[in-house]
């Protein structure tokens, strides 16, 4: 039994949703289908949220914008009349729903979390709405599930959360093994589950990765397919050097590294719940469908060039603490961390030493995070500087630690172009390297460093 998993990219127009519908048909496995919203649709709605400007016309330009995207999308999907009918009644009443929704925000003049990750989730509510209309228009018996409803229970983080995959898989193995005993093609909306509650949580931007592989684990697939408008991992960003090459083979730590700083291609917890259970994850490309994309599973190929990729960020800051004796003195790293954890932002890095503690987080957390510093009085903390004109650059390989000259040659090619390494963190992963530098040289050092691993 496989997990296909649709992405917005394979989701802008009818003519893609058919020819999803037709991948969906033409595979002969077991099979369970998890859907991101139509192209740009989240966007939509979180640009709307973020905007503040709630008021009755811009809900109503907001509802119609919203159908005639999916309205046109359906009547390019559908042939069949009925089907087409019921598809489109579906969409209004929903589209009525969230109306109300955006009037509640609107009078209560309160947008909460809990409402917010409601209302981002109607894209994949509707995508998933019309891919059932289409796959019946196929002759595929297609059901559509939607994903707080039956049990994708997480931790209740809202906007970030994760899955609690031991209770996802009690309550998804009855339920979906019932819908193929009836020959049903299940179809699943990625992006959230629900807290406890009932109430939907989001799994974070490009969440429905990481549903299907929740999904997959959950239900013990043999393999998670993510279908993508590319074949996969890169030896680098294509974007700042056209002859990039795609990496047929990953191992689960390389994929996470990757995903985890700098590539955008995978939701950085994607992985997580497939190396639990050693389930393979392949990207497919929809322009290519017959083409192997990436293949990221538990083998180690170790090679003698283990280096597969260069990832970069600068969507990065970092905060240093000073203080004489902060590395050794007991207790000072734990309260600096849950200071900030217990605000629900995430550290991504740490790296100490006798008289400085850095810290790597998302840029958008950055000021928060160095305000909650400033506000404890940590002892032996004597002075706090943030900064966000970084970048980071991550090599990636399996075995990069065990082979002697990998970093050197590294560093030697930016120091080559004058670019300064501020900061280094190597060891931490059997994967990966990790260093910073400032963000404008981020192009040039990443064209060198790809040079001499990959051209050389
Ligand atoms: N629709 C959501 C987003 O745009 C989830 C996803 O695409 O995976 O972030
Ligand atoms: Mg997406």
């Amino acid at each position: 039994m496989k997990v296909m998993k649709f992405g917005g990219s394979n989701l802008r127009s009818g003519k893609d949703f058919r020819s999803v519908a037709e991948i969906i048909k033409n595979e002969t496995d077991k099979k369970i289908i998890v859907l991101s919203g139509v192209y740009g649709v989240t966007d939509i709605l979180q640009r709307y949220l973020h905007n503040g400007k709630y008021a009755e016309k811009s809900i109503n330009n907001l509802i119609s914008k919203l159908q005639t995207i999916h309205l046109k999308i359906l009547k390019n999907a559908i042939e069949n009349n009925d089907l087409s009918i019921e598809v489109k009644t579906n969409i209004i009443s929903r589209l009525k729903k969230l109306e109300r929704l955006l009037h509640g925000v609107l009078y209560l003049k309160e947008l909460t979390d809990r409402t917010k990750d409601l209302i981002l989730s109607y894209g994949e509510r509707l995508s998933v709405s019309i891919m059932v209309g289409t796959l019946r228009d196929l002759e595929i018996n297609a059901v559509g599930l939607e994903s707080d409803n039956i049990g994708v229970i997480t931790d209740g983080n809202y906007g970030n959360a994760s899955a609690i995959l031991s209770t996802v898989e009690t309550n998804l193995k009855k339920q979906i093994n019932q819908i193929f005993k009836e020959e049903k093609t299940p179809i699943i909306t990625g992006f959230f589950g629900c807290n406890k509650n009932g109430d939907t949580t989001l799994f974070g931007r490009n969440g429905s990765d990481y549903s299907a592989s929740v999904i997959g684990y959950a239900l013990d697939a043999d393999l998670v397919e993510i279908w993508k408008d590319v074949n996969g991992f890169m030896t680098v960003d294509p974007g700042i050097i056209k002859d990039a090459k795609t990496i047929d083979y990953l191992s689960y730590e390389e994929a996470a590294e990757l995903a985890y700083f700098g590539a955008k291609i995978l939701h950085p917890r994607t992985i997580d719940p497939l190396i639990k259970k050693q389930i393979p994850l392949e990207i497919k490309n929809i322009n290519n469908p017959d083409a192997q994309g990436s293949i990221i599973n538990g083998k180690k190929n170790i090679g003698k060039k283990p280096v597969k990729s260069i990832a970069f960020t600068t969507d990065i800051a970092c905060i240093k603490i000073h203080g004489g004796g902060i590395g050794y003195k007991p207790g000072v790293l734990g309260e600096i961390v849950s200071n900030i954890s217990s605000k629900k932002i995430n550290i991504k890095s740490v790296i100490t030493s006798q008289t400085c503690i850095t810290l790597l987080l998302d840029k958008k957390y950055l000021q928060q995070s160095y305000n909650i510093l400033r506000s404890e009085k940590i002892s032996t903390v004597e002075n706090i500087e943030k900064n966000d004109e970084i970048a980071l650059i991550a090599i990636v390989g399996e075995g990069i630690n065990k082979q002697y000259g990998i970093a050197a040659r590294a560093f030697n090619v930016v120091a080559d172009k004058k670019i300064n390494i501020e900061m280094i963190s190597a060891g931490a992963s059997n994967a990966a390297y990790y260093f910073i530098i400032n963000q404008n040289q981020i192009n040039d050092a990443i064209k060198e460093i790809h040079r001499e691993f990959f051209n050389s």
